[in-house]
């Protein structure tokens, strides 16, 4: 191989498999695209098990986007179906709607409360705008203060607590902002205009991204075997910390552990994901056969547990949006501006809670800027 005519991406995940398409198909660039797993498509992986359901191997991924750029690229691999996501959340034994939206507000309170409580809200915000709940809580009204504890309390506290092992005010603002309070009669968890599940699932989509002469693929394989060789560019979509072996410390990250089950039923519960916000350990509970309508008389869920990410133990899944964090991040991207064709990408490359979207957007874009 030449690798001085040739691109290394390193990661297979859908960062490092849009970099690499574009190269590839665009630019007709050689691609050389590595990854330590035995798999691609990184923590978006499923596959079909012996009973022919659809499972993500590293909990649930679901696709929106109001992106045009990203919706058209990614239908070029994939139809998806229309699956909306809605979430259910257990409190105190009711299951209700996640976010907390006026639907919510009638299965957790006596009515007529409940009626009083819509008026209130309606007076104060607008119809359909999301209300992250550290602004909700500021509120001056009795009732409202109530309804605004009981969420942050039923909702926010306990599962923030177990999904990052602080308080919901000690994350960053944005983090418990996706799920805001919903002003609304809209159940869904997502309000984009294009939502679903690929058809054949995330790996097909990965694999067709990678499916071109111009690419070749090695699973298995660590970026040290290729550290020294001299690469046209290098796209690096592990963590950035690693990359310059750790020498400001480590980058933090949560770490997410899940223990799948396997029961002899048609379903085990009444929706794709339910939250556990006020009981037990884990935060939630996956079933996986809604995702994409699978037929099966058994059916797999994965109970969903969080934990600290350490190195050689767990997976990184979550940066954690921090400023101390952030500037450890800043030390290391400032080494990255020096140096000649190496570029970061990604949750773990650039350390950000993106969604997959997110993911595939900075991709193009870095394809664009280095088009330009
Ligand atoms: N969150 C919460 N209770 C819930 C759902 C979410 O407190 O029932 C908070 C929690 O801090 C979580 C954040 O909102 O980490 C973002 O939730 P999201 O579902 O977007 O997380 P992801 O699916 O990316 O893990």
């Amino acid at each position: 191989m030449e690798y001085s005519e040739t691109n290394l991406v390193v990661g297979a995940g859908f960062s490092g498999a849009v970099i690499a398409n574009l190269l590839a198909d665009r630019l007709g660039e050689r691609v050389l695209i590595i990854d330590k797993k035995d798999h691609i498509a990184g923590n978006c992986y499923d596959f079909r098990d012996e009973n022919g359901i659809m499972i993500h191997k590293y909990g649930s991924h679901i696709f929106h986007t109001n992106n045009e750029k990203v919706w058209k690229y990614l239908k070029q691999f994939t139809d998806f179906n229309t699956y909306m996501h809605k979430v259910i959340g257990v409190l105190d034994g009711i299951e209700t709607h996640i976010p907390f939206n006026f639907n919510t507000l009638y299965d957790v309170f006596p009515q007529s409360f409940a009626r009083r409580l819509e008026q209130k809200l309606l007076d104060v915000f607008e119809i359909n705008t999301k209300v992250p709940i550290l602004e909700f809580q500021k509120q001056d009204d009795d009732d409202l203060k109530f309804l605004a504890n009981y969420v942050y309390e039923k909702i926010f506290l306990h599962y923030t607590t177990k999904q990052w092992g602080v308080k919901p005010d000690e994350v960053d603002g944005a983090v418990t902002a996706r799920v805001p309070v919903y002003l609304s009669k809209d159940n869904r968890y997502f309000q984009d205009k294009y939502q679903g599940i690929p058809q054949d699932g995330y790996t097909k989509v990965v694999e067709r991204m990678l499916d071109n002469e111009n690419i070749e693929l090695r699973l298995n394989t660590d970026f040290q075997e290729y550290k020294t060789k001299n690469f046209k560019r290098i796209f690096y979509t592990g963590s950035i910390d690693e990359f310059f072996d750790y020498e400001f410390g480590k980058l933090p990250y949560r770490s997410v552990n899940f223990k799948f089950e396997t029961h002899n039923r048609e379903y085990y519960q009444s929706n794709a994901c339910v939250n556990y916000p006020c009981n037990y350990d884990f935060t939630r509970i996956h079933e996986y056969k809604y995702y994409l309508g699978d037929k099966s008389e058994k059916t797999v869920i994965a109970k969903e547990y969080s934990e600290e990410f350490e190195l050689g133990k767990n997976e990184r899944y979550y940066p954690i949006p921090k400023d101390e964090n952030t500037a450890l991040y800043n030390k290391y991207l400032q080494e990255a501006k020096a140096l000649k064709n190496v570029y970061f990408l990604g949750r773990l490359g650039d350390y950000k809670y993106y969604d997959i979207d997110k993911a595939v957007l900075r991709a193009i874009e870095l394809f664009e800027e280095i088009c330009r």
